[in-house]
């Protein structure tokens, strides 16, 4: 399991919010490679996973999802796991048994038939070395030719043999599933609060989730796969409570026709950006685009006065007390020392050298 940080991060230009819990376990369905998650989208605070092959082109789609999206979902599964473990464990252990039975089935198949493979070239090797063997003693095969040969067969059959090995291991290894239900039951109940999921609960419950591609790229009203893969029990989904046929009929009737909607929408959008109307619908709005958001700017403002630095000065004046001057200054006058530093007598260089703070051409009180 990947060892990751929960820590807030201190850096030069201030203090960041901790990492997303989710950090380190998202990956791309397509590339493999890990989605990070950046804090901003479209200069709003609003995280977004992405995949970080995605900058560099190694990736056809950023794989983008919605952060607190994401965080939703997954713990609303884990909710709906421990709840079934809850109503029943054995049913837990017998549904877990039988999502890794039909998934190993497939596995062990192609396994079993490759290592069917593997042993049917061994014995055709063999057959072939002897073959090139006699061939060589009554001089039908020269000796140079013979060693090349006989060096290749060799190299492929040692392959084969190491292959054969592996696959009869992970085909002995396969297991039913009950021990790895008991230990992801072990970890869970330690929990019941899913919904402020932390990353060490992350850590431990999660063993990796797959993001796909948006089902509709470029539009907000889009569906998107995602598999989450618990620790042992691998990718595992509760069964949906019984639902009446005929209501889910109807829910599903509803589902299609929505989405046939937004597939109409997305439609009709990809065609005006294809035809140009849709950059001229942007140029034409652009500037109510751009004076609403000088408004809501000048709105905020009004609300949050920002606080510039003559503020802080006026403010310290104010308030500074004996105490605030550090060692060794106590006593001098302040004129006298800003005199003495050859700065310019500005409020913020008499508040710097009052208060012992860099002054502002970096010059340290201590300097003096
Ligand atoms: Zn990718």
């Amino acid at each position: 399991m990947p060892c990751r940080s929960n820590n807030t991060s201190k850096q030069s230009y201030g203090w960041r919010p901790p990492a997303h819990p989710l950090t380190g376990l998202v990956y791309c369905s397509d590339c493999g490679g890990k989605l990070y998650c950046h804090r901003y989208d479209n200069g709003k605070l609003k995280g977004k996973f992405a995949c970080g092959n995605y900058p560099q082109k190694e990736c056809a789609s950023a794989h983008r999802i919605d952060a607190d999206d994401l965080l939703t979902l997954v713990s609303k599964t884990l909710k709906s796991v421990y709840d079934f473990i809850q109503v029943d464990n054995s049913e837990f252990i017998k549904a877990v048994e039988e999502t890794m039975a039909s998934r190993q089935d497939q596995d062990v198949r192609l396994q079993r038939k490759r290592l069917t493979e593997c042993q049917n070239r061994v014995q055709e090797l063999e057959m072939l070395i002897c073959k090139i063997y006699e061939d060589n003693i009554l001089g039908k095969l020269p000796d140079k030719r013979y060693h090349i040969l006989s060096s290749q067969y060799e190299s492929e059959s040692a392959a084969l043999e190491q292959e054969i090995s592996t696959l009869t291991s992970a085909i002995d290894n396969y297991t039913d599933g009950t021990s790895e239900a008991r230990r992801f039951m072990g970890l869970i109940s330690k929990y019941q609060d899913f919904d402020h999921l932390t990353t060490a609960m992350a850590n431990e419950l999660i063993d990796k989730i797959i993001v796909y591609d948006r089902d509709r790229k470029g539009s907000r009203q889009t569906t998107q796969r995602v598999d989450i893969y618990f620790s042992f029990i691998g990718h595992f989904m509760p069964p949906a409570e019984p639902v009446d046929p005929e209501v889910a009929a109807a829910q599903e009737e509803e589902r299609r026709k929505i989405e046939a909607r937004k597939d109409r929408l997305h439609q009709n959008y990809l065609r005006r950006k294809a035809n140009g109307q849709h950059k001229a619908y942007e140029e034409k709005y652009r500037p109510i685009r751009e004076a609403k958001k000088a408004q809501q700017k000048a709105d905020l403002a009004l609300v949050q006065p920002s606080f510039k630095s003559t503020d802080y000065v006026e403010m310290r004046k104010a308030t500074r007390t004996e105490a605030d001057i550090p060692e060794g200054v106590k006593g001098y006058d302040i004129s006298e020392m800003v005199r003495k530093v050859g700065s310019p007598a500005t409020d913020a260089v008499i508040e710097a050298v009052g208060v012992g703070r860099d002054l502002p051409d970096q010059r340290l009180v201590s300097g003096l």
